[in-house]
């Protein structure tokens, strides 16, 4: 008889274990963030593994009290800071980054960060938590992703005052100063990395909207989530954007339009006979109607103002109609003519709506009332309240359920439990952006795409829709589950990257045909089937030794 083998716990499981019995979210975060530093190879094994687990740790909602006291409790720093009192080093300084093979670059200024407001140098909490999840959802390689602040002073007095703040004590530097430092790292980045993806994140609106106007056509950008209307003085600009129709979409209205998709599935009936009312007419609304524009536009034979007239919105005023002259110049691609109407009840009466989406973020906003007009008028409603955080969702689950008698087809922003329901489990769908922006950017970075245009937010979106079977979409999977992200995301960059090289917005990598080749799939193959196994082969995995 030979020695008996001692049991040995896998390390992961010992990391697991540490993470569930740690004192707080914020210490689960501090543990990963140092496991992350010191041991690498095994925290990426975990991060790949346990992915579903640890990312509301590592990214929200715990990245949001990491970004408030990021100096103060220490968290290990792997990103760059370029420092405006630094100014004609940026070049120098990402020369001199320890790696240098970087294919995507998430950028803040920290001023608005999630909804917490200047968090000044600690927002390179959410840089190197969006970083993380490139890799988490979508296998970029970690060394690839590099996190960036642009620190050019905080206007956070609580930060000026605290010694053990890091970032530059100083007010923002603002106008023109402001500028021409974005202008020296965007330049500095385009001579180290020309074909480095760049994300911009957390801006203050009133410099997010023309960084994005300034530089989509100069390098691939996107900004995922500008989240507020542009003050008044930009407006005249995201008017004339939303005409040439380019820069309104983003991940909130591709994982919006795939929800709305997959839940038209299940009705049997197209987006074509939809009529889509919006609960707020902001930039999450604004973009989500005009990307169902483009849809109807592209696969509907109608044009871009027929694709509108299928979206309705209101605003904290009422119905937007063609009769009103209060309105910003955002909202008047949508304003119809149709009678005025106060009430979102009235609303409902009027245009007999099939389809209800909140961006409004009015807690409760669908009432009693509201849920059981859309299921007198629809067999199976199509409900999304997607205000965030949970404490604004305009309803619950339970409450959808409820009073349309578990007819709804429901999609929120903030996820809800699922629900015991005439004997069968419900499950509430949650439109996270996470599905959708790591697999484009990915693609993105394999075809060396040179700009990230409406369309291609178009086609992740019919692909994510068509990942969940009908079955599931009954129970109320609208997308594939998160747990299978690795897979989803390498179906959607291959729809995206096969999309991106068609329309030349990409390449086809010189690599393609040996990858395919080594992977077993024939050059007869679908293109599909090809860029398939292209993006599974680049998906980063893990050293498995340990
Ligand atoms: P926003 O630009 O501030 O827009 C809010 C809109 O709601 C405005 O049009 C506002 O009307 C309207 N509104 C406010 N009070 C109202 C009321 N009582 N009745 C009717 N309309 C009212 O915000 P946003 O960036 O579009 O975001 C809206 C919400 O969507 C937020 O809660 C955000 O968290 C959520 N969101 C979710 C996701 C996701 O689930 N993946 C992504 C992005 C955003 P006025 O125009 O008259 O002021
Ligand atoms: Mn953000």
């Amino acid at each position: 008889m030979g020695s008996p083998t001692v049991p040995t716990v896998p390390k992961d499981d010992v990391v697991m274990a540490a993470v569930r019995s740690a004192a707080s979210d914020l210490e689960r975060f501090l543990y990963l963030r140092r496991l992350q530093r010191d041991n690498p190879g095994l925290f990426y094994r975990v991060l790949m593994g346990h992915t579903e687990e640890c990312l509301p740790f590592l990214y929200t909602p715990t990245v949001g009290e990491a970004c408030q006291k990021y100096h103060r409790v220490g968290v290990p720093t792997y990103g760059l800071y370029l420092r405006a009192s630094e100014r004609g080093r940026f070049l120098d300084l990402l020369r001199a980054y320890p790696q240098q093979d970087i294919r995507v670059v998430v950028v803040t200024d920290g001023e608005r960060i999630l909804g917490l407001g200047d968090l000044g140098a600690g927002g390179m909490g959410i840089s190197e938590g969006k970083s993380l999840l490139y890799t988490a959802a979508a296998g970029v390689p970690p060394h690839q992703i590099l996190p960036v602040v642009l620190d050019v002073g905080t206007n956070n007095q609580a930060l000026l005052d605290d010694p053990q703040y890091a970032g530059l004590r100083q007010k923002r530097v603002t106008g023109a100063e402001y500028d021409s430092l974005v202008d020296e790292f965007i330049r500095a980045l385009k001579a180290w990395r020309p074909h480095v993806l760049l994300q911009f994140e957390d801006f203050a609106n009133h410099n997010a909207f023309h960084l994005l106007e300034r530089y989509r056509p100069q390098l691939a950008c996107f900004n995922d989530d500008i989240q507020a209307r542009a003050p008044d003085g930009l407006e005249a600009w995201f008017w004339g954007c939303l005409e040439a129709g380019c820069c309104c979409t983003h991940g909130t209205a591709c994982i919006c339009l795939a929800g709305v998709l997959s839940a038209l599935r299940a009705t049997g009936r197209g987006i074509e006979e939809q009529r889509i009312l919006f609960y707020g007419a902001g930039e999450a609304g604004t973009g989500i109607g005009e990307l169902i524009a483009i849809c109807l536009e592209h696969h509907h034979g109608m044009s871009r103002e027929e694709g509108r007239r299928h979206c309705y919105f209101m605003d904290s005023k009422g119905l937007v109609c063609a009769s009103r002259t209060d309105l910003q110049h955002h909202k008047r691609p949508f304003a119809h003519d149709v009678p005025p109407c106060r009430t979102l009840e009235e609303a409902i009466q009027a245009l007999r709506p099939s389809v209800l989406i909140g961006v409004s973020t009015m807690a409760g906003a669908f009432s009693r009332g509201v849920l059981e007009a859309m299921a007198a008028l629809n067999e199976q409603p199509v409900i999304m309240p997607l205000s965030n955080p949970t404490s604004k969702s305009e309803c619950t689950f339970q409450e959808a359920v409820e009073a349309t008698g578990d007819r709804v087809l429901f999609a929120s922003g903030s996820p809800f439990p699922p629900l015991q329901y005439g004997g069968r489990t419900l499950y509430p769908a949650q439109a996270n952006n996470a599905y959708v922006f790591p697999a484009i950017g990915h693609a993105a970075v394999l075809t060396q795409c040179k700009e990230i245009s409406d369309d291609v937010f178009l086609v992740a979106a019919e692909k994510l829709a068509e990942m969940s079977n009908l079955q599931e979409i009954e129970q109320g999977f609208l997308f594939p589950r998160f747990a299978c992200i690795k897979t989803v995301s390498v179906k959607l960059m291959a729809a995206v990257a096969d999309f991106m090289v068609r329309s030349r917005l990409g390449s086809i990598p010189p690599d393609f045909d040996t990858v395919c080749r080594q992977a077993g799939v024939a050059s007869s193959a679908s293109n599909l089937a090809r860029w398939e196994a292209y993006a599974a082969a680049h998906m980063f995995h893990p050293n498995t030794s340990h």
